[in-house]
Order: structure tokens, then sequence, then C-alpha cells
């Protein structure tokens, strides 16, 4: 199967690892710049995204995930993680960066104190007729979709909570958590077009 490497500094890796590895492919956790090399997607999971943020730059890895971005590695982003992969973030705690690569401005941790976490169904045709059960964990929103960008998934008042640019993928939520596999199997299918070996 192909490489896929999780993103291990902080957060819900290990929920990302099983799913990923139950699809078939080969998982590999990913602490160190070199271990970039070595994979063909990466995800990054939910946690703390100022937390992962500090961790980043602390072990150097910001400047070569940014290169892997830009050079077209997939990479899927699940809430902390969608915020790092987001161009903009909004209500960010004072010197937090982001990777970028997505041309979406996010808001952490928008939904306010009586929804911070909550369950819904979400229609996303892209992914069938089945609807995605998500489960939101003080989840952040898209508020806005740049021109190179297109939303994936939107909650019933509109909201934008999944999107997704060329190999980049971000969901709001958690399909990791709940034996949801279509998003891991979507962005596994960008992996495969993309491994030439
Ligand atoms: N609120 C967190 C943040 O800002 C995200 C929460 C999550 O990943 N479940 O990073």
């Amino acid at each position: 199967g192909p490489r896929v490497g999780v993103l291990a500094l902080q957060g819900d890796f290990r929920e990302h690892a099983h799913v990923l590895a139950k699809l078939g492919a080969e998982v590999s956790l990913v602490r160190r710049p070199e271990e970039l090399a070595e994979i063909d997607g990466l995800v990054i999971p939910g946690g703390e995204s100022s937390v992962m943020d500090k961790l980043a730059r602390t072990f150097g890895l910001q400047a070569p995930l940014q290169q892997a971005i830009s050079a077209g590695l997939p990479v899927y982003g699940t809430c902390a993680g969608l915020i790092l992969l987001a161009d903009t973030v909004l209500d960010a705690i004072a010197g937090q960066e982001s990777l970028g690569g997505l041309d979406v401005v996010v808001r952490r941790n928008a939904f306010g104190s009586q929804n911070q976490s909550f369950e819904t169904d979400l229609d996303i045709p892209a992914l069938g007729d089945e609807p995605v059960h998500a489960v939101f964990i003080r989840g952040p929103v898209v508020e806005s979709v740049g021109e190179a960008a297109t939303p994936l998934a939107t909650l019933a008042d509109g909201r934008v909570v999944a999107v997704e640019q060329g190999n980049l993928l971000g969901t709001s939520f958690h399909p990791e958590i709940t034996g949801e596999y279509r998003f891991h199997e979507y962005f596994l299918a960008k992996v495969r077009s993309r491994v030439r070996r």
C-alpha cells in the first residue's frame, strides 16, 4: 500500500494511524524532517493547533512541511490539522502560525460554549449517498473559501466544515474516531493517484 505518515507531535495521531493501517496503508509516525522524504501522503491529526505549531517549529518541521505541501504532497488535516493547513486563522493565540496551503480562512473554536462539542449527520455527495456522521470537538469553522479551494461539506446553517484543494483535504470534525473511513479512503485515492513508484 501507499506510505502514509501521521504527524505525531501531539493530538490523536494513533487513531488516524489505526484507520490508515486498516485501509491498507503502510503507516509511519512523523516527528522529524527526514521522515517526510519517506512518505507519499501525510495526515495532520486533531489536537491543539497552537501546541502543534509550536512543536513543529521547535523540531524544525515547519519549513520542511511547508515545502512538502507546496511540492504537492497529499495532506489531510482534521480539526487542529485543518487549522494548520489554513492560509488564515482567526482567533489564533498570540504568535500562533499556520503552515498554510489551503486557500481558506478558518476560525478556531468557532462553536459557542453550548455547542463546543456535538455530533451531526452531513450529506457529502463526493463520498456517496450515506450521510457522514460527524463529531465536532472544539472544532474550527471555515469562514471563507478562496478561489482555489472547494467546500465539501456544510452544516444545515450553511457553515463550511470540510474543504479540498488539489492534494489537500481538511475537515473540522473527526472521522478517525467514529469508524467513518470514507474520508481516509478519499484521501488515500489522492495519495495513490500521485504515487509514482
Ligand atoms: N480547538 C483546537 C485547536 O484550536 C482544535 C480541537 C481539535 O482538534 N479537536 O487547535
